[in-house]
């Protein structure tokens, strides 16, 4: 029984046609699987990179524009504005907010 069984099964020629037929597949499949592993990566930088990268630019745009020894931060619209802007001295109040 457990010789039919194996027999019918499998033949040392199958095998190694299977083993042939493996490697082709094998050898097939890598470009693919390099293909697709790009992909995989790719979404997977993306799906990754969004929300932290997003927030990271955000981070990056405030930290990257100090105020300035000329500039104030108008006590309205909270934006830096240059002394030029300020409405009158010693109000922090931007020539648009006044
Ligand atoms: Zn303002």
């Amino acid at each position: 029984m457990a010789t039919d069984y194996d027999a019918s099964r499998r033949t040392e020629d199958e095998e190694k046609e299977e083993s042939r037929e493996a490697r082709r597949l094998t050898s097939g499949e890598q470009d693919k699987t390099s293909g697709k592993v790009d992909e995989d990566e790719t979404e997977v930088a993306e799906s990754y990179e969004l929300p932290g990268a997003d927030l990271s630019h955000e981070t990056l745009s405030i930290e990257v524009m100090p105020k300035q020894t000329d500039e104030f931060t108008c006590t309205s619209c909270f934006l830096v504005q240059h002394e030029s802007r300020r409405s009158s001295p010693g109000a922090d109040v931007c020539a648009d907010c006044a």
